[in-house]
């Protein structure tokens, strides 16, 4: 209690220095409300391109980085609890490398290679076995379970059928019309939770695979217009020396020797070297627009002024601290809807996996609640514990089937999840006995839902706020991307909107 006290003093006296700048002009306080990984970004990106302003991060939890979380065990194995990779191709990709470079991580980075059967072996758990994805031109000319027929032929057939009108339509409806029902409903449903722990009969391929949506607009074919390079942004930023590596290398993805935790504390320690001030144990319960056409922000501590703010919350999170004058927009947010995931982290004696690869995953026709199993230990097996081997996995459940399978969140027990997680390395990797180490974490609503007409929703908030001048830049996963690459890119893109 007194020291949740001495923390609203500090924050209070904090706030009475900061001085308000005239008109719009330089110097300005801007205020970056959440420090995950999107709102650590936007706060660098605001030191960095508008110097002069006085710069405040706002989180309300104890830590920074949001989902980005990591346990290194006494025994020394590193154990991710939320991404685990990033992708280092594409623009984003390039971008995230930079910034890492920038913060110095560089030394840190763990490559994972287009050559690392990490990338090479995916798998998918069908009819009570893993079948291995195909990944060469081979095995797309041959018929592989559990499709029926030879890849080629569904291939072949896209680029010469006709092109939908629609403006938007489900990730499964989008692919069962142009690659036929087997991609559908295994591949692509299991891909859908994979990345989004969602249901593909739900997300929008408008939302959620925009590079796939433009290439049938564009150019009538997806296959096509992947082929021409249709919708990918060029990166037009300086080449620097990580990338160049990533390149000759082959880079896939990368993690961080010290687990992915590392990144938001070295992108912490970056801000405050820039003298921008980041309260912990501060969470922002009020948003308010102020008379001169800033916002107020209320916390516990007190109300701070703002020119401008960065809310890098979830959507659903945001909507409620939204004033009545902003209700419309309120609502909308209240829209975009989350799921939750258990995160089950296993540990086991000796090298106990029947195949090498990233993981599998299980369409939701096998199993609806249990989405996956990552092989950590074979895409970085530098996070391993030192002495005899040992073999990590995460086991990642629920997601949009959660509530249905396990009750809510916040009451299911974490014994339950981790029983359901030991029977699902047994059923589908053979994997019996005790674990030497196993963590539960319930990640309540941590994946936004982007549903079909996702884009519309996006565009009536955008109109509604610049039509009503409102002081908010909306940030995070909730709107544009999930993966860390797009938390950070759109962040960035964010604070230049605002510049000009
Ligand atoms: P968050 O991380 O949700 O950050 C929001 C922050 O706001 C939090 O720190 C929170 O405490 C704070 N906050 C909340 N309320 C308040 C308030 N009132 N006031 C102040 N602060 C507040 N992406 C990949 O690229 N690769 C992967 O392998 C990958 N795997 C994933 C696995 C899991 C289990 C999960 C959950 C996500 C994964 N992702 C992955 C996605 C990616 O990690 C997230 O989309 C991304 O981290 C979201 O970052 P964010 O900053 O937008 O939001």
């Amino acid at each position: 209690m007194r020291a949740r006290m001495r923390r609203a003093l500090v924050l209070r006296v904090r706030t009475c220095a900061v001085r308000r700048g005239v008109g719009g002009l330089m110097p300005r306080t801007l205020v970056v409300v959440g420090a995950g990984v999107s709102g650590l970004a936007a706060a660098l990106h605001l030191s960095r391109v508008v110097p002069a302003a006085k710069v405040l991060l706002l989180e309300a939890s104890d830590r920074t980085g949001g989902w980005l979380q990591t346990t290194c065990t006494e025994e020394g194995a590193i154990l991710e609890h939320g991404p685990r990779g990033v992708r280092s191709t594409g623009t984003v990709g390039t971008n995230t490398l930079q910034l890492v470079s920038e913060i110095g991580l560089e030394s840190e980075l763990l490559p994972i290679t287009y050559n690392d059967a990490a990338t090479k072996n995916r798998y998918l758990f069908v009819g009570g076995k893993l079948c291995k994805l195909p990944t060469s031109i081979r095995s797309v000319f041959s018929k592989l379970p559990p499709f029926s027929q030879p890849l080629a032929w569904s291939l072949a057939r896209e680029p010469i059928l006709p092109r939908s009108k629609e403006e938007d339509e489900s990730v499964h409806a989008f692919f069962t019309r142009r690659f036929g029902a087997e991609m559908a409903d295994y591949v692509v449903d299991s891909l859908c939770r994979g990345i989004f722990a969602g249901d593909s009969r739900k997300l929008s391929v408008r939302s959620c695979f925009p590079p796939l949506f433009k290439a049938e607009r564009s150019w009538g074919s997806v296959l096509l217009g992947m082929l021409v390079g249709s919708g990918a942004v060029k990166w037009d930023g300086a080449k620097t020396e990580v990338m160049e590596r990533a390149r000759r290398e082959g880079w896939a993805q990368w993690s961080l020797r010290r687990g992915m935790q590392s990144l938001p504390e070295a992108m912490e320690a970056a801000l405050r070297a820039k003298g921008v001030e980041i309260h912990l144990h501060s969470p922002v319960t009020e948003l308010r627009p102020a008379a001169d056409g800033g916002c107020q922000v209320l916390t516990e501590g007190g109300i701070l002024a703002a020119d401008h703010v960065f809310s890098a919350l979830p959507a659903g999170v945001l909507g409620p601290l939204l004033p009545t004058a902003w209700r419309p927009l309120a609502q909308a947010l209240g829209k975009i809807g989350s799921v939750s995931v258990a995160v089950v982290n296993l540990e086991y004696e000796g090298r106990v996996l029947p195949v090498t690869g990233f993981g599998h995953l299980v369409p939701s026709g096998e199993c609806g609640e249990i989405l996956g199993v990552v092989y950590d230990s074979c895409s970085t097996p530098q996070h391993d514990r030192s002495g005899p081997p040992t073999t990590r996995l995460t086991v990642m459940m629920g997601g949009s089937w959660f509530t249905g399978a396990f009750g809510d969140p916040q009451r299911v027990s974490k014994e339950r999840l981790l029983e359901r997680a030991k029977e699902t390395v047994q059923e589908q990797l053979g994997i019996t006995g005790q674990p030497l180490t196993a963590i539960v974490k319930v990640h309540k609503d941590c994946i936004p839902q982007y549903g079909v007409g996702h884009w519309k929703l996006l565009a009536d908030i955008s109109e509604w706020t610049v039509s009503h001048r409102v002081p908010l830049t909306l940030l995070g996963a909730s709107y544009d991307g999930v993966s860390v690459n797009d938390c950070i890119y759109q962040a960035q893109r964010g604070v230049e909107r605002l510049q000009g």
